[in-house]
């Protein structure tokens, strides 16, 4: 399968924003969140709302990869 399209729409030094495409529709995006201060990501598909975040105020541990799904591995890893 092919890697989907990662477009940086935004990054300062506490934070980047990405959208990355979907793995299984091009017409889908998501948005990944990497909070630089805090360590924690955060990606806005089902999987990761539903089933994957750990923190109180939403999102994973950048640490944690059990945790991330393949968006997040995308950005952070370029693999997954
Ligand atoms: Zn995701």
């Amino acid at each position: 399968m092919s890697s989907p399209q990662i477009t940086l729409l935004a990054e300062n030094e506490e934070y980047e924003f990405y959208r990355v495409g979907s793995f299984s529709d091009e017409n889908i995006n998501y948005g990944v969140d990497i909070d630089k201060v805090e360590r924690t990501c955060f990606c806005d598909c089902p999987h990761f709302i539903n089933r994957l975040q750990t923190e109180k105020w939403g999102g994973a541990r950048i640490d944690d990869s059990e945790h991330h799904c393949k968006h997040i591995r995308e950005v952070l890893y370029g693999n997954y």
